[in-house]
């Protein structure tokens, strides 16, 4: 059984963690120093051996990412980091950046060394100010110290930073759009190819990471490969911090190496389901990855097993619900965040979205017809696969997956016109009229005649 790490968390329990000096004092900026004394190259291959998947939601392999940059352009490299952690249920990278801010800012350094990269940028969601706070004044210190900036530690490296807050947009985590927005227009994703590797940040070359992945680096390069991929499995090795919410004792960021079960972070790091409380259904990795049940409580949380579930690792954000809430009601909840996170650039998902959260708020509301379901399994027909980038594709997924596992609970409503016994009503669909209103759309409640 595995244990608990503390890899990317082990300062936590350290109230100056987010200092320059306690991160000093407790080994910081030595993997920089380290890393310097190397070739860029071998630092590539290293990370490329070492198997780190991002941990933004895709997974898709970091140093795999990094051979794509043209290292002979001609054009400056960037290395963008993003920090718009906008998921519904995510929350990890919130709080590494605020107990850690050097930890994110020394695996900035090495990567831009391994990727001969001088400028990067930090791409953070507005409303996380106080991470902010952290990272404006750790940058600050790590300028004023050497470890940014002009000849970063006597090494010939020149680094610089900087940190661009969000306006707020949940598809400026997609990386296209989030390019787009850091250059000043509105966040909407780009066509691809060319993909940011080559064609990136002002058409050059561009890689952009997730938060956690880049503060895996540092760990890496220090201790070795072989030590990395002593953790996890042989396809997702490494640490991970699962945050993990809902109706659980004890919600929060825990780390543990890749493809521990499910039911072991939630009975030792939870403590289990709330008293009185058997788990119905839980999210895997944030609203977009499809929904799993009970049966799959003993899933190793890494990306292969959770794809042969049918799910996705997504973010490794477990959103945990019991037996008394409403499968109907959650998935009703994330299609109205998605209804408005629409960017409204290709119309499956911006008129979609709108219409799947029409007609789930009319079966909520009593006023559901047999065929309901059919339209809602059509609609999602219509999206997956169809829109421009994935948040069309993820909307869809609480949606198919509920009606996949719990269509009894459809049928229930639509029959009776109210939840099951046992099943709290916890009328989160009220208010659709000053939604739709906030919207700049008129009221459209499907047979509300
Ligand atoms: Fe925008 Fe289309 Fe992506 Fe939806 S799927 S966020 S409308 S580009």
């Amino acid at each position: 059984m595995p244990e608990p790490v503390k890899v990317l968390t082990q300062r936590w329990d350290r109230p100056d963690a987010h200092t320059l000096s306690g991160y000093l004092d407790s080994g910081g900026y030595r993997a920089l120093r380290a890393a310097l004394e190397e070739a860029p190259e071998r630092l590539r291959e290293q990370v490329k051996a070492s198997g780190l998947r991002g941990r933004g939601g895709a997974g898709f392999p970091a140093g795999v990412k990094w051979g794509f940059v043209p290292q002979d352009s001609g054009k400056p490299i960037y290395l963008v980091v993003n920090a718009d952690e906008g998921e519904p249920g995510t929350f990890k990278d919130r709080e590494l950046m605020e107990r850690d801010p050097h930890q994110l800012l020394e695996g900035i350094a090495i990567s831009s060394y391994a990727l001969n990269s001088h400028r990067a940028f930090i791409f953070i969601r507005g409303e996380y100010l106080w991470p902010g706070i952290r990272l404006e004044e750790a940058i600050a210190e790590a300028y004023g110290q050497g470890y940014l900036g002009k000849d970063i530690l006597g090494s010939g490296f020149d680094c610089d930073v900087t940190l661009h807050y969000a306006a707020g947009a949940y598809i400026c985590g997609e990386e296209t759009a989030l390019l787009e927005a850091l250059e000043g227009r509105r966040g909407q994703p780009r066509l691809r190819p060319p993909f940011p590797a080559v064609a990136g940040l002002y058409a050059c070359p561009t890689v952009v990471n997730n938060v956690e992945t880049i503060m895996n680096v540092p760990h890496l390069v220090e201790r070795g490969v072989d030590w990395y991929r002593s953790m996890g499995t042989e396809k997702s090795p490494g640490p991970k911090v699962y945050c993990v919410s809902g109706e659980v004792a004890r919600p929060g960021n825990y780390e543990w190496p890749m493809g521990t079960t499910c039911r072991q972070i939630v009975e030792e790091s939870c403590g289990g389901m709330l008293p009185d409380r058997a788990l119905k259904f839980w999210a895997p990795g944030g609203s977009s990855t499809p929904l799993l049940t009970a049966e799959h409580y003993d899933i190793g949380m890494d990306f292969d097993a959770i794809a042969e579930a049918g799910s996705l690792l997504g973010t490794g954000a477990m959103m945990m619900f019991s037996d008394r809430t409403s499968v109907v009601e959650a998935t009703l909840n994330w299609m109205r965040f998605y209804e408005h996170e629409s960017c409204g650039k290709c119309t499956p998902c911006r008129e979609g979205t709108f219409w799947l959260s029409q007609v789930l708020e009319r079966i909520l509301d009593g006023r559901g017809r047999t065929q309901d379901l059919d339209v809602l399994e059509t609609a999602c027909e219509q999206i997956f696969g169809r829109a421009f980038c994935a948040l069309g594709d993820g909307a869809t997924s609480p949606v198919f997956s509920s009606l996949k596992y719990f269509r009894d609970e459809y049928e229930h409503l639509i029959e009776h016109g109210r939840l099951p016994d046992g099943v709290e009503d916890r009328d989160s669909h009220a208010g659709p009229v000053t939604d739709n209103a906030q919207h700049g759309r008129p009221s459209m409640r499907l047979g509300a005649t």
